[in-house]
Order: C-alpha cells, then structure tokens, then sequence
C-alpha cells in the first residue's frame, strides 16, 4: 500500500468507552478492521514572493486557515521562490508579517519550522530533478534543446490570425528539438557536450482530464488545448508546475485551494499526480472565486486600487526595485478583525443574513461548498462598514494601540490612558478608519489650529460676547464639571438673557473644535476641563 501519511480513527458512533475491553471483543469481533482511513488534513497557502498581498491572496490565506482549524487539521506556509527573476527581496517576511497582522498563523513555515521543512522551494531544489527524470524515464516527459532563439522562431514561424501565440504542444514539439524527434545518438550527444535542456510535459493528444473541485463540482478539461509545460529549467530549478505537485504530496496536503486563475494550469498537475503514481494521495482542489472590479467588469488590480483610491493589498508595501510605495489596509485605518471579517463575505455566506463574524464564529460556520463559483465585486464602501461595525463592537482596549500610535507619529503624545479612552469612547461612532479618531479627536488634546469664525460671524453681536463672558464666570463657579450641569448652566444663563440657546450652541462648538463637527458639545467641554474651555472661548472671543 502507498504511503498516505494516514492517522486512524475508531469509525463507529459507539460508546465504547462505557463497555469493557471483553464486551467490545465480542461486540467487535474484527475491530482491527473496523478503524478506517481517514487523513489528517492538511493545506497549505504557497505564494511565491514577488511583491505586496493582494485581497485575493489575503483570502486564500483566511479560506485554508478556516478550513485547517474547523477540521483540527495543519496549516502550512510554503514559499514558493523557485522563479529567481521574479524573485523581489522583503517580500517574504512581508508576507509572514500580513499573517502575522491578521492573527492567520500558519502552523508550519519557514519560521516555525515543521515535519516537513524546508518550507522554501528554493531550499529544496535537489529535490525536484529525479521527479522530472522519473518522467522522462516513464515518458510522459522529455528533454528539449531548443535555444530562445529556435523557440522565437517557433513563435513567429507558426503564428497566425487564428494563433497569434503559438505553442509548444502536442503538435508543434513535432517540429522542435527535443527527445522525441531527435533520437537516442544525438540525445546523446547533446548530453555529452552539457548542451542546457529543459524537461517538459508530454502532453497527451485528445484526453480529458477530469476534476473534482469542492466550489464548481466536475470540471473537465481536454488535453489538447494544454501546452507542453516546461518542468524542470535549465538551470536545474523546477518550475512551479512541478514543485507544487511534488510538495503537496511530499508534505502530505489533503487540500488544496487556491485562486480561480490556477485552474487552467490543473490539468497538469492532475496529470503529474497521475504519472508520479500519487493519485490516491492527491489533495482535495478547490478553486477560490476571483475578486472582481467594483463594477464587476476584470480582476481587480493594485491599479484599480490607485486609480479609485482604495487598498488592494493587505498592508502597506514598497517595491525595493522601484521604490514605490502601495497603500495597504493596515495602514489605512482598518482593523485586522475587519478586514478578516470582509474578507470571508467575498464569496461566501452561511446562507443566512448575518454579515459581523468572529474568527470563531467563521471557524465553526465555514464551507468550502458554500463559496459561490462567481467571482465576487470588492466594494469599499462595504470594506469601511465592516471596519466601522467592528470600531463599535471590539473593546477600547483592543485599537487603542493602533490609534494612539496615529497620534504619537502626528506629534501628540498621549500622557493619559484613561482620558484617551474616554474620548475614543465618545467618538467611536464617528469612526470608519482608524484615522478618523484623529480629525474627530485631536481637538481632545490640542486647541484648534484655526477656527471657522466665518460660520459665526454675520450674526455675532456685543450681546453673544457678553453672554460668552458671562458663562465663563458662571461655569467657574460649578460645583460638577461634567456634560449635564454644564449643559444646564449654559441654557439658563442664554434664557435669563433673552438668547435662544440655539444660537449660542453652535459658536461655542466652533470655539471649542474649530468646525462644525465633533460629538455633544458639552462632553467635549467636560473633558478638555474648565481651564481648557474658558481658555479656548476667550482666544475665539478675540477673533470675532
Ligand atoms: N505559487 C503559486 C502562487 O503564487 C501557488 C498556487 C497554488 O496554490 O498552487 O499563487
């Protein structure tokens, strides 16, 4: 038998643990024959790290994790580096740090470690090549010599209206030169005098290959439409075609989900697994929806982002080639709980109307049969909701890190925990990003640059300063500095003087926060404190 790197359960609903060890050899008599296969699962999230974490790439991570904890499975980490030109320094441990952010982490990695380390391909390169001689020994794969030239020829020589890319396949590598048309001398040859090769699929004319995936059902595709892929390079690195599939079955993966834009390239794999003889061991596919465009129209792209100012990725990443920098989530002010929360609602529901989970909640209610095989439209707009449900619902506690940090980078250092937390309090509902509780908090903690005394001043007369004046040696005098005596004072102060509070209310709120804005304006005076609020009204005095 195969080695499946099963574990195995007791496949039976009984009490056996109620019954005595004789009771259960007579109930049981073949209990042996009673435990069945079943396997541990276990996924794996494989980026290559060529640059920032796309939504896209952010959900596979959260759809496998889900899938990992609710089936007490393994979550696996495995950098798929083997394409050195596309490799971009930094962007690894970014990676690593996005999981990090988001609470997703894996249980094997390259930084963890695990059974099955090395988790870099890169790290794992003497691995890869007896696979492809495997292959070409078993012919289902064969050497090519062609030099980029010969294939541009190729390329130009074949091309027409109707195949304007023509492609190494089952017909052109007729006319290529290779392991099939060349013969065993001049193979030979070729080896002799260390003339660079590559290893490539020999795809079969005219089969189906026919899939199984947990979101589309059977998918069927024709082998003939399939080019010739190249699997192991001329440098001896494998591509990724073949990496993926000698690393699913060498770390033992169960399932394997990732992008919609991988199903084309499956019928490979699916191939591989069968020419390898690992096809009772491979994984189970699923094909995770696209994130389209917020009109519906293409993939949505990192330009789409810069273009309609929104994130796409996961946080902030900069090119180390280019220099340039792409916005991410993280940094633009939203919640890790959020942002994991949007993510599991594109694609997926648990076929009732509640939008607000938590990691648990999406643990215990997740199914890969519930992902819709559409392709789902980001909204930001929603995003913002999501990020705003969750400023509400999570403790002060949680964010108050995040947004005392937003203030401390602006230069306000925040001395007092607890008067920060009363202002987050207040002004919670006015927050959709985090960076919000810096326009409508930092007049909390330092007066108004400048006041909008253009609201106020048409209808200003000697009688509102008065009044102003008036309410300074009054407030002075309270016994209780806080919202609701205040509020009182104020009111009856503007009644004994014959000024409609309402009149009145407003300036106070462009002396005190500069705008029109803010939350009730007798909490904002109630914890900037007396000296504070008189201070603020007089300087606003001076200017009208
Ligand atoms: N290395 C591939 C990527 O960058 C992984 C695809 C897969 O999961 O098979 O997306």
């Amino acid at each position: 038998m195969k080695e499946l790197g099963c574990s195995f359960k007791i496949a039976t609903s009984a009490p056996l643990s109620k019954t005595s060890k004789t009771e259960r050899e007579n109930r049981f008599p073949f209990l042996p024959y009673l435990y069945t296969m079943s396997k541990k699962v276990r996924v794996r999230f494989a980026p290559s790290p060529t640059g920032g974490l796309h939504v896209g790439g952010m959900r596979t991570v959260l759809f496998n994790y889900l899938f990992a904890k609710q089936q007490g499975g393994d979550f696996v980490l495995r950098i798929e580096d083997t394409d050195q030109n596309r490799y971009v320094p930094g962007a690894e441990e970014y990676i690593m740090e996005c999981l990090q952010w988001c609470n997703l982490l894996p249980d094997e990695s390259p930084y963890n470690g695990g059974a099955y380390a090395p988790y870099r391909q890169s790290e794992r390169k003497a691995l890869y090549k007896q696979y492809a001689e495997q292959l070409v020994q078993g012919g289902q794969a064969y050497y090519a010599f062609d030099t980029p030239e010969e294939l541009e020829e190729m390329r130009t020589r074949y091309r027409t209206a109707d195949n304007p890319q023509p492609q190494y396949n089952h017909i052109l590598r007729e006319q290529m030169r290779n392991s099939l048309t060349l013969g065993d001398d001049e193979v030979n040859r070729l080896m002799g005098e260390e003339m660079p090769y590559v290893i490539r699929i020999k795809m079969p004319a005219g089969e189906q290959v026919q899939l199984t995936d947990m979101i589309r059902g059977e998918v069927h595709f024709s082998t003939s439409e399939v080019d010739d892929k190249v699997l192991l390079k001329a440098d001896g690195m494998p591509t990724y075609h073949l990496a993926v599939v000698v690393d699913d079955y060498l770390m033992k993966i169960t399932h394997a989900f990732r992008g919609e834009e991988w199903l084309p390239s499956s019928p490979v794999h699916i191939l591989l697994w069968k020419y390898l003889g690992w096809e009772e061991a491979m994984p189970q596919w699923a094909h995770l929806p696209l994130i389209l465009k917020p009109d519906g129209h293409g993939k949505l792209s990192k330009r789409d982002g810069d273009r309609l100012g929104f994130p796409v990725f996961a946080m902030d990443w900069k090119d180390p080639r280019t220099e340039e920098l792409t916005r991410g989530f993280k940094e633009r002010g939203f919640l890790p709980e959020a942002f994991v929360n949007m993510l599991a609602m594109l694609g997926w529901n648990d076929g009732t109307a509640q939008e607000i989970f938590t990691i648990e909640e999406l643990v215990s209610r997740f199914s890969m049969e519930r992902v819709h095989k559409g392709g789902a439209k980001f909204d930001y707009e929603k995003a913002k909701w999501f990020n705003h449900e969750w400023i509400k619902k999570l403790p002060v506690e949680n964010w108050l890190p995040a947004v005392k940090k937003i203030y401390e980078e602006k230069g306000v250092m925040i001395a007092d925990d607890n008067k920060f937390i009363r202002v987050l309090e207040l002004i919670r509902e006015r927050a959709t990003l985090l960076s919000d509780f810096w326009e409508q908090g930092v007049f909390f903690f330092q007066a108004p640059a400048s006041i909008d005394a253009a609201s106020i001043q048409s209808k200003w007369t000697e009688g509102k300063t008065a009044f102003f004046n008036a309410f300074i040696a009054l407030a002075d005098q309270l016994p209780d500095w806080s919202a609701a005596p205040l509020e009182a004072a104020f009111k009856e102060l503007a009644a004994s003087q014959n000024i409609k509070a309402g009149e009145v209310l407003l300036p106070l709120r462009i002396m005190l926060v500069g705008g029109k804005f803010g939350p009730g304006v007798f909490d904002i005076a109630a914890i900037i404190g007396k000296e504070e609020t008189a201070g603020r009204i007089r300087h606003a005095l001076q200017l009208l």
